[in-house]
């Protein structure tokens, strides 16, 4: 690879394992020491757990909150006035100083009793306020934050517009006031968590400078003249977790409130510090709470097919219901193994750069914990479906699998749609290393099966079967890259190709989630724990089917007639017979 970082996430002074695999080397010489969180730092996470369960407990009623929409009174002031928002800062300023790691426990420890709690923990520690506070330099803005973290306030990070938040541009604008050393805002944000509840709010907005365009940060009190929180946002779920809009007008920011960042060449959705925090306070928002409802999941699953029998044969005795359950399994373990890896090597010091497994494991983790809450609400059929509610009214175990159901479809929206994201990641990340060619090209071109050194592996035969063919496919997927870019010069024609991106994405998705919990069932059983193995080759076995099908639909070569299909029925003027005796309200 050339010196010159290929992209936003690339450093150039750190490896990167999903960097590697993307232009097809597979380097199992950095995860096979996966790493473990060390005793104390687990004891410290252990005990903020702890106190939480027993905090959530006394003061939450989760079916109450989802029935009523609202947390009790007071709630989110005890949870800031005891730090559960200000997690990670210093003692100073009434923070508890956790790893990211312990900070994650926490979330997934909330989010198994209730989302909507764990979101306000993990909006303020992701986005908020205090995860601000370890990317602004010293200045007003970083003693605006102190104070405002300190006092224990609430605070909300709004990027969204009615607009879409997929556009590049933002058009909440930030116009210069010279004689005032301020800007004035103006514009409106959507979909913001916390919104109905800060008092300090980041806002993303355009400036225009010597012609240019930029996105620029700015901080904002919610009481400054001119801004207007509006009603909440109901969704299917999470019902409880304050979300709304806020609307700008010609509000005055004084100009030190500005998060002013080094500018980068690359492209990316957010400013630069910003989405490097985005991309960890990730694994807070989405991969806590899908960690947690897997792990609910396989739990209720558990209990289900031992209590429940069919023709008088116990439900778990049956092989597809063994087949499912074991699926459910390796799938939370693959989303414990994945969040580990993105945040314990920063919290140990290592110097790998994670930057690319955390922008991944959106995906990862909320799609594995979709798979997992579907398969459990079929495993339970009519008692999945039912509310929590019912069942109790009925004496029947009230598993409120239909409330995370719904809460749990969100993972996949916040933060940017699923393939949407893929879609990115390909064009950002993965594309970047073929455009142009890299070095190793010739070598990739050859295709031949690579020597793996799997120095180390601590795996049954059939594990390291599973980590020879992934070390092969890696291969393969940076010949398949090297191929597509070859056969389209020009790098904007591939993109317009975004299927083909999505399909990509997905491959190097398996095969990152295969590489990491081989290598985490090898460090398990280094240490004498063999039970990660099964876990393993269930996931494997189960990926190298999805990898086989993902690769077959990217060889495609005779695609049915999509956009004449589309065109048809967006005219409008033909295909109406599918929406014959439909109610929906468009008849012509
Ligand atoms: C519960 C919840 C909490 C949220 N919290 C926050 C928050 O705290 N702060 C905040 O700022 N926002 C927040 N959001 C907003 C969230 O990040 C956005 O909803 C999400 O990024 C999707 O944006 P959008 O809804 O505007 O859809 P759009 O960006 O308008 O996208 C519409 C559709 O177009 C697709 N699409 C977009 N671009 C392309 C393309 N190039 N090719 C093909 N398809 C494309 C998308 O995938 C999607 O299906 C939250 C949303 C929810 C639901």
């Amino acid at each position: 690879m050339s010196k010159k970082p290929r992209n936003f996430s690339s450093d150039p002074s750190r490896p990167s394992f999903l960097e590697e695999l993307y232009q097809g080397r597979f380097r199992w010489d950095l995860i096979r020491d996966f790493p473990v969180q060390d005793a104390q730092d687990r004891a410290e996470g252990d005990r903020l757990v702890e106190q939480l369960n027993v905090l959530l407990r006394e003061r939450i009623d989760p079916t109450a909150v989802d029935r009523d929409r609202q947390l009790p009174e007071g709630f989110l002031a005890e949870l800031a006035t005891r730090g559960y928002f200000r997690l990670q800062a210093d003692r100073a300023v009434g923070g508890h100083e956790l790893s990211h790691y312990n900070t994650f426990r926490v979330v997934v420890a909330a989010a198994s009793w209730s989302t909507p709690v764990a979101l306000s923990i993990a909006i303020e520690n992701a986005l908020g306020a205090s995860a601000f506070l370890s990317v602004v330099p010293e200045g007003p803005l970083r003693e605006l934050l102190r104070a405002h973290v300190a006092r224990g306030g609430l605070s909300a990070s709004a990027d969204s517009e009615p607009q879409g938040a997929a556009n590049q541009r933002r058009a909440t604008t930030a116009t210069r006031v010279e004689t005032a050393e301020a800007y004035l805002l103006n514009g409106q944000k959507v979909f913001v968590g916390h919104a109905p509840v800060a008092e300090l709010v980041s806002v993303s907005a355009t400036i225009r400078d010597n012609g240019q365009e930029r996105v620029q940060m700015f901080f904002v009190r919610t009481d400054s003249p001119g801004v207007t929180a509006g009603q909440w946002h109901e969704y299917m779920g999470i019902k409880g977790f304050p979300n709304g809009w806020l609307n700008f007008d010609n509000v005055l920011v004084p100009a030190d409130q500005m998060f002013v960042e080094r500018a980068s060449e690359h492209q990316v959705r957010v400013t630069p510090e910003t989405a490097k925090m985005v991309a960890r306070g990730r694994l807070h928002l989405i991969a806590a709470p899908s960690l947690a409802i897997a792990k609910l999941c396989v739990q209720w699953a558990r209990d289900f097919v031992l209590r429940r029998e069919v023709d008088g044969r116990k439900l778990a005795d049956y092989q597809e219901i063994q087949q499912q359950l074991a699926e459910s399994l390796a799938q939370t373990f693959a989303i414990e193994t994945m969040s580990q890896w993105c945040l314990l090597p920063d919290d140990q010091g290592r110097q790998i750069n994670q930057r690319f497994e955390q922008n991944a494991s959106k995906n990862v983790s909320s799609l594995l914990c979709w798979d997992v809450v579907d398969r459990t609400m079929s495993l339970l059929a009519a008692e999945g479906y039912e509310t929590a509610h019912s069942k109790q009214q009925r004496g029947a175990p009230p598993v409120p699998v239909e409330r995370f159901m719904r809460d749990a479809r969100n993972l996949r929206i916040s933060g940017g749609v699923d393939f949407q994201i893929d879609n990115w990641i390909a064009r950002m990340s993965i594309l970047s290393y073929y455009y142009p060619e890299p070095d190793h090209a010739d070598e990739l071109a050859k295709n031949e099966p690579v020597r793996g050194d799997f120095d180390g592996a601590v795996l049954t035969d059939r594990n390291l079967g599973h980590l020879r063919w992934v070390a092969d496919e890696v291969h393969r997927f940076g010949a398949t890259c090297l191929e597509l870019a070859r056969r389209n010069p020009d790098r904007a024609s591939l993109q317009e190709n975004e299927r083909t991106l999505i399909l990509l994405t997905g491959i190097a998705r398996e095969l990152l989630v295969m590489s990491l919990t081989l290598a985490r069932a090898s460090k398990m059983a280094s240490t004498g724990d063999h039970s990660g193995q099964e876990l393993a080759d269930v996931y494997c076995v189960s990926a190298g089917h999805r990898i086989a099908d993902l690769r077959r639909r990217l060889s495609a070569n005779a695609p049915a007639n999509v956009p004449s299909l589309n065109a048809a029925w967006l005219s409008g003027t033909t295909l109406d017979h599918l929406t014959y005796d439909a109610a929906t309200g468009s008849r012509r």
